[in-house]
């Protein structure tokens, strides 16, 4: 629950310890969904930790993280739903 499971992507692809680049699994997820209308994104009260974010889509699909600073995608959320209810 939460953790999608992804296709390699070639053979350059390389398994790191790291998670996930949240931004890149963003991106896949609004290049997948705008078409269906105007995304959503909504946020948590942040916390010292982060925050959550969804993005719901018509269709249906919401997609769901946690987000830290480290992931400063808060110019990404702007782009690709506009502004929005987050605080920060
Ligand atoms: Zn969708």
């Amino acid at each position: 629950m939460g953790v999608a499971v992804q296709p390699l992507r070639g053979p350059m692809a390389v398994v790191t310890e790291a998670p996930m680049n949240l931004a890149d699994d963003m991106e896949e997820f609004v290049t997948l969904h705008r078409g269906h209308g105007s995304l959503k994104a909504d946020a948590s009260e942040p916390t010292p930790n982060g925050y959550r974010l969804e993005i719901g889509c018509p269709c249906g699909v919401t997609f769901e993280r946690w987000v830290t600073q480290q992931d400063a995608i808060d110019d990404l959320l702007r782009e690709h739903c506009g502004p929005s209810e987050l605080t920060q």
